[in-house]
């Protein structure tokens, strides 16, 4: 028997129908529509984890097409709709790769600067879902992020030790953490939150990121 709730929710799709987050035509469900999910689906990298200087890396995509226009909406644009889509476009990649979960998920945070002038964490919003889907808590874990220039403003160089030392968690840590993160180029940043984990406690750190830049 149909609920009030259930007649409202009609309506409401009535006046907003769900899109597709990336073409934004007409959906049945919320994400991408089944044309957008294959042009994801090509992007998906060969290799599905990498080593980072000992880390594992779970590299969802390939940093181009559909993928980078959804990371670039949602974080320069804050276009939470592109959000929805990078989420599934994630647990596509999750699931299809049957990747063990984790003790806690924890989003890469921001510094507070940062965090203030974008009014968002961008990871946070595919961290949460994946998280919820895994079945394990999504949290920062105490981990705080210094203010420091913008990665994607400097050179491989200078990104190399931009952001050394620049973690350090307020509370201990435990358990396999993975570490949720937009895009990689050269894991400066995965690394140095890495360390200051480890530091602080954690049995293992992984990370998974959305996408890496391939040159
Ligand atoms: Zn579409």
């Amino acid at each position: 028997m149909k609920t009030w709730r259930d007649w409202m929710n009609g309506v409401i799709d009535g006046w907003f129908p769900l899109t597709c987050a990336y073409c934004l035509q007409p959906i049945s469900d919320e994400g991408l529509c089944c044309d957008c999910m294959e042009l994801g689906r090509d992007l998906l990298t060969v290799e599905p984890k990498i080593d980072l200087d000992g880390m594992e890396v779970f590299v969802a995509y390939r940093y181009e097409g559909i993928v980078q226009e959804l990371v670039q909406r949602l974080k320069y644009g804050k276009d939470m709709h592109a959000g929805t889509g990078l989420t599934h476009l994630m647990r596509m990649a999750w699931t299809s790769r049957a990747i063990s979960a984790p003790d806690l998920v924890l989003p890469m945070p921001l510094s507070v600067i940062r965090r203030a002038e974008r009014g968002f964490n961008q990871t946070e919003i595919v961290a949460k879902p994946l998280a919820a889907s895994l079945g394990v808590i999504c949290t920062h874990a105490g981990l705080k992020r210094a203010h420091r220039p913008r990665q994607a403003s400097l050179g491989r160089q200078a990104r190399l030790t931009n952001v050394v030392g620049s973690f350090r968690c307020t509370r201990p840590c435990h358990g396999d953490v993975l570490v949720v993160d937009d895009v990689l180029t050269t894991g400066a940043t995965l690394l140095a939150a890495r360390d200051a984990l480890i530091h602080a406690g954690a049995n293992s750190v992984r990370a998974a990121v959305i996408a890496q830049v391939v040159d």
